[in-house]
């Protein structure tokens, strides 16, 4: 069954109050609600954009402001120091349908075992 578009109906409606980190009128990062690591972001597209598989995904000003967003999350959580990834998953059943960014800061051991790799 299709999960349902929190980050459009809770997040970008004012109805779930999160901590927001960085914005322009295109993109929000936050915190994740839920986080699945000691610093874990999320970065959305302001419009709806189904997914990184849509049209809308390839826009120039949308993907600067991803990337952006990404860049400045990194500075302020001092991510630029210690590590990070940035996870884009798509087009499984199980995923919001709203293109949405990871960015997960690496822990000791995570960055340890990334750097046998
Ligand atoms: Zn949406």
């Amino acid at each position: 069954m299709a999960r349902r578009d929190w980050y459009c109906e809770d997040v970008l409606s004012g109805k779930l109050e999160v901590k927001k980190i960085w914005e322009d009128e295109r993109v929000l990062a936050f915190h994740h609600p839920h986080p699945q690591a000691e610093i874990h972001v999320v970065v959305i597209p302001k419009a709806h954009v189904p997914s990184l598989l849509d049209p809308m995904a390839l826009d120039g000003k949308l993907l600067s402001s991803m990337m952006q967003a990404v860049q400045q999350v990194a500075h302020k959580l001092g991510l630029d120091r210690t590590g990070f990834y940035v996870r884009a998953n798509a087009a499984a059943p199980d995923v919001t349908p709203h293109m949405h960014w990871h960015i997960v800061g690496l822990s000791s051991h995570d960055l340890d075992s990334s750097l046998q790799n």
